[in-house]
C-alpha cells in the first residue's frame, strides 16, 4: 500500500545499507548510518534535483517498508536488511 512520505522521518536513508554510490559516498552506505546528504530536519536537500540517485527517485513510501512511525520504520527496514542478507 502507497502512503505518503512522513516529514522529519527519514529512516529510509539511515536503516538500510545501500550498495549504490551516492553523492559523497562513492561506495554507498552501510545499513544503519545515516547517507552524508540527509539534513537536520531528516529530509533529502537533493529532492527533485538531476544529483538525486534513481535508487532513491524510484523509491516509493510504503506501509509494508514505512510503518507508522519513524521508530517502526527503522524496525521494519532493518528485518529487511537481515532478510536479504541471507
Ligand atoms: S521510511 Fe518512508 S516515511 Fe520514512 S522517510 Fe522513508 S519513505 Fe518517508
Ligand atoms: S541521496 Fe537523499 S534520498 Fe538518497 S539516501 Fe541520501 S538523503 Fe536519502
Amino acid at each position: 500500500m502507497t502512503i505518503h512520505c512522513r516529514v522529519g522521518c527519514g529512516a529510509c536513508c539511515i536503516a538500510p545499507s545501500i550498495r549504490q554510490a551516492l553523492p559523497g559516498m562513492p561506495a554507498g552506505k552501510p545499513a544503519g548510518i545515516a547517507c552524508v546528504n540527509l539534513d537536520d530536519a531528516f529530509s533529502c536537500p537533493l529532492f527533485g534535483r538531476p544529483e538525486r540517485p534513481d535508487l532513491c527517485a524510484q523509491f516509493k513510501p510504503e506501509l509494508s517498508v514505512c510503518g507508522d512511525s519513524r521508530e517502526h520504520a527503522m524496525q521494519l527496514i532493518e528485518l529487511l536488511e537481515i532478510a536479504t542478507e541471507a
